[in-house]
């Protein structure tokens, strides 16, 4: 059997809380158990929001609680040559096209694919006003307008119609329709930013990661994944595995403006590690 690979990917846009420390102790605890090896990326791809200050809180939090990766830190800012050579090969195939649809563009032109709230007679038209947690599928308005690539302009990969099987190993078995959630996957954005979406995916199989594990919150995604993995040539598809998030209903995630603990401040209050890793479990319930 091939040895496993996952990895542990914060995004350097804050410090780490409790919510990040489920996530974590996921990784560490589902890898070791079966004698893996844990990366950690450092998911930089967003620029403006990015900063070194964040990153090495987050190293020094990690170190802290003990959750030791087996290689150095990889950053996504400083692999703009791999995910441009991935976009290439997919470019020489015909399956990338350049995007000039804002978000409040993409809402007009469609509704989005959550269900609205009910009572409002079924008339919940789109709006440039849709909450930015609402996928919206695009509708392929630049897709044969054949639109020369220059900065301002987002690229995007064609999907065809797919549906997309795999077995999440706390989930079981999952059906997903990636070109009907969201439609041609946006790979960079206008700002010439990759998106979360394609640097994880190009960075999960040039890194060889066999085992993702993430939060609930992203289990709706994986099919887009698993399919852009199969157009980059990826033959056999990391495992998923998606964990409970910290909630603040049933039906909402904690978010950092909810409260949820910043390490930093545990760690200032007299916290050890191990009260700070049984808090967040004890959270969603174990
Ligand atoms: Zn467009």
């Amino acid at each position: 059997m091939a040895a496993i690979i996952s990895r542990f990917a914060p995004a350097p846009t804050g410090f780490l809380h409790l919510g990040h420390i489920v996530n974590a102790a996921y990784v560490w605890r589902e890898t070791r158990a079966r004698r893996g090896r844990v990366l950690l990326r450092l998911e930089d791809h967003d620029r403006r929001r990015s900063q070194p200050r964040f990153e090495a809180a987050i190293l020094d939090d990690l170190a802290w609680l003990g959750f030791v990766a087996d290689a150095p830190p990889v950053r996504q800012s400083a692999r703009g040559d791999i995910y441009e050579a991935a976009l290439s090969g997919l470019r020489r195939r015909g399956l990338v096209y350049a995007c000039n649809c804002s978000r409040a563009a993409i809402a007009e032109a469609v509704a989005p694919t959550k269900t609205p709230p009910s009572g409002d007679g079924g008339r919940a038209a789109a709006s440039p006003a849709v909450p930015a947690d609402v996928e919206l599928r695009y509708p392929g308005t630049c897709a044969d307008r054949g639109l020369t690539e220059r900065h301002g302009l987002g690229l995007r990969v064609r999907l065809e119609p797919s549906v997309e099987r795999f077995v999440d190993l706390r989930h079981g078995l999952q059906e997903q329709r990636p070109s009907e959630q969201c439609g041609d996957l946006l790979v960079r954005d206008r700002d010439g930013q990759w998106t979360y979406q394609f640097a994880a995916t190009v960075d999960d199989l040039v890194q060889g990661v066999t085992l993702v594990i993430r939060g609930d919150d992203l289990l709706a995604s994986t099919g887009r994944q698993l399919q852009l993995a199969r157009l980059l040539g990826r033959d056999q598809p990391p495992e998923f595995l998606h964990h409970p998030l910290i909630m603040k209903s049933p039906s909402q995630k904690l978010s950092k403006s909810d409260g949820d603990t910043g390490i930093r401040e545990l760690r200032a209050q007299g916290w050890t590690p191990a009260q700070v890793i049984e808090r967040a479990l004890s959270l969603i319930g174990l």
